[in-house]
């Protein structure tokens, strides 16, 4: 099997679009469509032909190009089963455990419930790759719009049980941001300090943080970190119950 292609490019303010490419089944798939110009003009530069949409949520930053993309390319459209009335142009669903194939390559389905109650995130467990939205952002979270912390805390413990050399290719580039917030809660942790300091100099050269990988995220996110007796102290609360060391530290980045 041939590794599978990636192509990255930045789409809108601060999103990511992610064409990914199985070259033997001459196969395309853009994760979400923040802006159907810049994927068209992705493909242009590839010379790849589009033929899946892979949606993780309803946001118009997601699934916004979902129609004109599908005019254009006659490509079809995979998203969560939960929010399939939310997902434009819809015609295949798939849910928590659910498993498909992109040619070569198996597609493993989770529901993460929380950013929204329909999102789903996509694993490609021979490509230790996964492609999670905003669901998990390097060094963040994202904002509870749907969901209740103890939803987004049971959706991020299921990303933590990939191996820990997945790279995850996350919908934004809000890494800077959420460093200096996760700095403000955990001071003291050394390879979080490492990490703003990588973070701030690929930033001042415009090089993306992303893909981050799992250890890497385990090491230095706050929000997979309610465990960490640094964070505990930061936000008050003595940890007996990880939910709520998520949902204060959740709300403390909300109001920073
Ligand atoms: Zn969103
Ligand atoms: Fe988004």
């Amino acid at each position: 099997m041939k590794p599978l292609e990636i192509h990255m490019f930045p789409c809108l303010s601060d999103n990511y679009g992610y064409l990914i490419h199985d070259a033997e089944h001459d196969l395309t798939a853009t994760i979400d469509t923040p802006s159907a110009g810049a994927i068209l003009a992705a493909l242009e530069t590839t010379g790849w032909r589009l033929t899946h949409i892979f949606n993780t949520h309803h946001h118009p930053d997601h699934a916004g190009g979902n129609l004109e993309l599908k005019e254009q390319t006659g490509c079809e459209i995979v998203g969560p089963r939960a929010d399939a009335a939310r997902i434009p142009g819809i015609d295949r669903q798939y849910g928590d455990g659910e498993t498909f194939q992109f040619g070569g390559h198996a597609v493993h389905v989770y529901d993460t419930p929380g950013h929204t109650t329909g999102h789903i995130v996509y694993h490609l467990p021979d490509d230790s790759v996964a492609f999670v939205g905003d669901t998990l952002f390097s060094l963040g979270c994202g904002r509870l719009f749907e969901g209740t912390p103890a939803q987004m805390w049971d959706s991020l413990q299921k990303l933590m049980r990939w191996p820990d050399d997945t790279l995850l290719y996350c919908a934004h580039e809000y890494t800077q941001a959420n460093a200096r917030f996760a700095l403000s809660v955990e001071p003291n942790n050394p390879e979080l300090v490492a990490r703003s300091m990588q973070v701030d100099g690929l930033r001042a050269k415009d090089e993306p943080t992303v893909p981050t990988t799992l250890a890497l995220e385990k090491a230095t996110n706050p929000f997979l970190r309610p465990a960490s007796a640094e964070i505990q102290e930061a936000v008050g609360s003595n940890g007996e119950d990880l939910v709520e060391v998520f949902a204060r530290t959740r709300a403390l980045k909300d109001n920073f």
